[in-house]
């Protein structure tokens, strides 16, 4: 050991224990990832559960993944592992702003959706709250019936609308955030189940239209919204790439399109990011 790392060990300022791990002083070797709001990390490698703060769930096939609501806050925050071989090990998840885009709908067509009557107001919460514990966080999941990357919900799939998260107003009203993304297709092309899955609700809904839920197991809900019709059921099984229903304008559209979405463990996420290559995701180094 040469002189100044010495004095640093005696000193205090180095631990004798981190100079033999090779590692740097206290805080600095601690692991961590970067991860933008409505985006997903990962940890891989010989993974069991995991965690974010209070939140556990299971890892998928070995790894953990991370999905980061897109109105968390950003910050830091502790996520952890359970390795295969009983080790817990922490990292730090900082998560960074993302700034919504703004959408505007300045002459919405569909009137009884910028007026919205007293009867429309208590369809809407009633459905909302149906549809809450579909959406949220549980701590209990089935097991996962899917892998990363998801298929796709259309063959072809159209470049998406770029319009997750979006800020949006209608004929200058502003409104809640927009939950998924939009791809341009036209009316009456087959929807695909994007996993192996399980449908929880198929519906009409006065925002959505005629929509459908499908939950993949390990907290991974997928939504397809506006259908012109559905061909499921709830408590159906479907499969991967299973037609589900076809592309419609119901609900609050202006025209036809499929606005698909994505809500895992309680975070509403960009789909697309489902989408990639899994190895393509911010990775905990
Ligand atoms: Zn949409």
């Amino acid at each position: 050991m040469n002189l100044l790392l010495n004095a640093l060990v005696v000193s205090g300022l180095l631990s004798l224990s981190a100079f033999q791990t090779g590692q740097t002083p206290a805080g600095t070797a601690q692991k961590s990832v970067r991860v933008a709001q409505g985006e997903v990390g990962r940890w891989a490698g010989n993974c069991l559960r995991c965690s974010l703060e209070k939140r556990v769930w299971p890892a998928v096939n070995g790894t953990c993944y991370y999905p980061i609501d897109m109105e968390m806050k950003a910050g830091s925050y502790t996520i952890s592992r359970r390795t295969t071989g009983g080790k817990l090990e922490t990292a730090q998840l900082i998560v960074t702003e993302k700034p919504c885009r703004p959408e505007d709908f300045p002459n919405f067509p569909k009137k009884e959706y910028i007026n919205v009557s007293p009867e429309n107001r208590k369809r809407a919460t009633r459905e909302a709250a149906e549809v809450k514990p579909l959406i949220s966080y549980q701590a209990s999941v089935r097991p996962a019936v899917f892998d990363l990357p998801i298929g796709k919900p259309a063959s072809p799939l159209p470049r998406g609308e770029g319009n997750f998260g979006a800020c949006r107003t209608f004929n200058g009203q502003a409104r809640d955030r927009h939950t998924g993304q939009d791809y341009p297709l036209t009316e009456s092309k087959p929807v695909l189940s994007v996993a192996n899955g399980r449908v929880r609700l198929a519906a009409n809904q006065f925002y959505s239209g005629n929509a459908v839920y499908i939950d993949h197991g390990n907290g991974l809900i997928s939504e397809y919204f506006h259908l012109k019709s559905f061909s499921v059921k709830p408590g159906q099984t479907v499969q991967k790439g299973q037609e589900i229903g076809r592309v419609g304008q119901t609900g609050r559209v202006t025209g036809p399109h499929l606005h698909f979405g994505v809500r895992w463990h309680g975070a509403c996420i960009n789909p697309g990011f489902l989408l990639i290559d899994p190895a393509d995701l911010p990775e905990v180094k």
